[in-house]
């Protein structure tokens, strides 16, 4: 029910003799207000609330863990409803208010089957993709969870860079995309929401013509083919030459600038590696993002020293390429994607 538009809800009312003006209130108790159970839907009759519990399913996800970091990032461990588990991340959260900008990072997948080196997902493989309910319900329960003590809250920023690729699970993707901004829900523009990929070729000109306001971040680490190829094992089916020419065609539609995400570890942070970037992203309306890799157990990557990220982005803004370097956030509380689920799972097992 959490991934069911205003105009579905209302067809579910009318089918089963209720008024279309409960559809309504149904809408902005789940989406707006993110309440967790019908009880706690104040005016909605009980014997509505009974009927409505009969045809529509809520689920919401169950708090397995929380942890916050000193820099005031928030990392959550979900519960999904067939027991799998999932991460999510609020970024920027501060009690103090001296800042108003709440970002979520959010999973489309349990796992994923791209398989990066260097990330914790990948090397737990693929399970399946999240529906659009649980999806949004990622940003419903931790909004329902930090307005326990902070009632005023409120997301503004939505980055698809949590467990798995959302390119992937592209229609349920665009579907919460759509509820997230809807104007009776949590209303997050949809210039505030980025999704990140690790380019599937052909959705990303999809993505272009189907939502040209949406944000796009490419997972692009390495400007050559044989280094790419390990790091991310999808760039033997869609190289280099083939990315960068549907980076070409999404900005000639959107007009968009693409975040490329470059993840430096202590091997690749190299002069030569920046210079070949610069070479790859000549002409590109973008914007690279330095971030040092952060170390996944058994992935054997490590990072940089500060001195070598700070050379690679002085090559890449020699070029004239515009830059920033990722303060990481949450490494006390192991933000990296994929990190806390298998912590979790290792001590089930
Ligand atoms: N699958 C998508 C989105 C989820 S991953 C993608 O790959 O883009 C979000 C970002 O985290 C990606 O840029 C990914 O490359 C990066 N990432 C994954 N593991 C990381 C790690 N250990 N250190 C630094 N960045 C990592
Ligand atoms: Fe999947 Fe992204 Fe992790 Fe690669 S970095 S394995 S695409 S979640």
């Amino acid at each position: 029910m959490r991934g069911c538009l205003e105009d579905e809800l209302m067809e579910i009312c009318q089918k089963i003799g209720l008024k279309r003006f409960r559809a309504i209130q149904l809408f902005q108790w789940v989406q707006q207000k993110a309440v967790r159970s019908w009880d706690d839907m104040k005016n909605i009759g009980k014997n509505d609330r009974q009927t409505l519990s009969t045809h529509l399913h809520l689920y919401a996800l169950e708090k397995l863990r929380e942890q916050s970091s000193k820099d005031g990032t928030r990392k959550y461990l979900f519960r999904l409803e067939d027991g799998e588990t999932i991460e999510c991340v609020l970024m920027d959260y501060s009690r103090a208010r001296s800042r108003d900008r709440h970002t979520v990072c959010v999973s489309t997948q349990v796992g994923c089957s791209v398989g990066c080196t260097f990330c914790a997902t990948g090397l737990e493989g693929f399970r399946r993709n999240l529906s659009i309910g649980e999806i949004v319900g990622q940003v419903l329960d931790i909004t329902h969870y930090v307005r326990q003590s902070d009632p005023e809250f409120m997301v503004t920023n939505i980055v698809f860079m949590g467990m798995g690729e959302p390119l992937l699970n592209y229609d349920q993707v665009l579907k919460s995309i759509q509820l997230l901004n809807h104007g009776q829900g949590l209303n997050i523009g949809m210039r505030r929401m980025t999704i990140s990929t690790s380019g599937v070729v052909p959705k990303i000109i999809q993505l272009a013509k189907d939502n040209p306001q949406v944000g796009l971040a490419v997972s692009l680490h390495a400007a050559r083919d044989e280094i790419r190829n390990n790091l991310i094992p999808m760039n033997r089916r869609y190289p280099l030459n083939q990315l960068m020419g549907a980076c070409q065609e999404y900005t000639h539609i959107t007009h968009r600038r693409i975040t490329f995400e470059v993840a430096l570890t202590a091997e690749n942070a190299r002069q030569e590696e920046a210079e070949a970037l610069a070479q790859l992203l000549k002409g590109q309306f973008g914007h690279v993002n330095l971030i040092p890799v952060n170390p996944v157990a058994g992935t054997g990557m490590e990072r940089p020293e500060q001195e070598k990220i700070k050379r690679f982005a002085q090559v890449l803004e020699g070029a004239g390429i515009s830059v920033s370097s990722r303060e990481e956030r949450g490494t006390d509380i192991d933000a990296a994607c994929g990190q806390l689920r298998r912590q979790w799972e290792g001590e089930l097992k």
